[in-house]
């Protein structure tokens, strides 16, 4: 079977470099079926920013990014910004722990102000090293994320989080940390997903899976939200570390053609949980429909 007509073709999470493939990457993943992508913002440079002007600029190489896919591919590419929760720790090294969790609040700050303005749709990536790191920073990190989610119940936009792995109990948390500042588990998006939650609850929280063939077989059939992405890095010193950009729409392609396969499960991740996360439906227009 076909895809089903009009349906959207959605990575929820991938990154793109000016250094990297950019742009080509985005043709990739149209040539293949793709129609919408969310770039998350990164640190492009070697080093982490040092100022909020920094962080400023490096968002503003992510709206050029995403302008130029749009403009040059017909992908629609959304923005996601703020400051990468890891930057943390080498910030700390260079400005003292004080001076680094607040230049990441002023970053939340300023990504907010974007959202408000709609230069980009969510605040992300946010959260915590994922990896073992000293009691000071896990404590700082947990104080930056908890004015992320403020600013996130402030602008009234969807945050989506860096994390180790989470099953039902560290979801759970997540659902009453992100319910204390006043955001609803709704709006919470748990990137890197890779394990099916199955039959145990994932307390309202959205998943983001990573787009492997043996999760999405896992998750077809999951009720929204959740939704599907690469993570692509987009960075030419790691080629093949990560799933390449055009994975979702060859995934969407093979579960419509497996025998006996759901290819209307497909509204869930691309369709559905968008709007139950973020308020609208990404659009096909009628001649760009794959
Ligand atoms: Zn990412």
């Amino acid at each position: 079977m076909p895809l089903p007509r009009g349906l959207p073709v959605v990575d929820h999470h991938c990154h793109l470099s000016p250094s990297g493939d950019g742009v080509r990457a985005a043709e990739r993943f149209r040539a293949a079926g793709g129609t919408h992508l969310f770039v998350a913002t990164q640190n492009y440079g070697p080093n982490v920013p040092r100022s909020v002007e920094e962080y400023r600029r490096q968002f503003e190489t992510t709206e050029a990014l995403a302008k130029r896919v749009g403009d040059e591919t017909s992908v629609v590419a959304y923005s996601v910004l703020a400051p990468y929760p890891v930057d943390l720790i080498a910030a700390e090294r260079l400005l003292g722990l004080e001076a680094a969790v607040e230049l990441q609040e002023q970053a939340l700050d300023l990504a907010g102000r974007w959202i408000r303005e709609r230069r980009a749709v969510a605040l992300g990536e946010v959260g915590r090293p994922h990896f073992e790191v000293p009691e000071a920073i896990r404590g700082a990190a947990t104080r930056v994320f908890r004015h992320a989610l403020e600013v996130a119940r402030d602008v009234g936009c969807p945050v989506v989080v860096h994390s180790a792995d989470l099953d039902e109990a560290g979801l759970r948390e997540l659902a009453a940390e992100a319910a204390s500042a006043g955001v609803a588990p709704a709006k919470v998006v748990k990137h890197y997903a890779r394990a099916p939650i199955g039959p145990s609850s994932s307390s309202g929280i959205a998943r983001s899976y990573l787009a492997r063939r043996e999760t999405v077989h896992g998750v077809l059939h999951e009720p929204a939200p959740w939704f599907l992405e690469t993570d692509y890095l987009d960075d030419p010193a790691r080629p093949g570390a990560v799933l390449d950009l055009a994975t979702v729409p060859r995934r969407a392609k093979q579960i419509a053609e497996a025998p006996g396969g759901s290819p209307d499960r497909l509204w869930v991740p691309f369709s559905e949980s968008i709007e139950k996360v973020y308020g609208w439906r990404p659009e096909v227009d009628a001649g760009g429909a794959p």
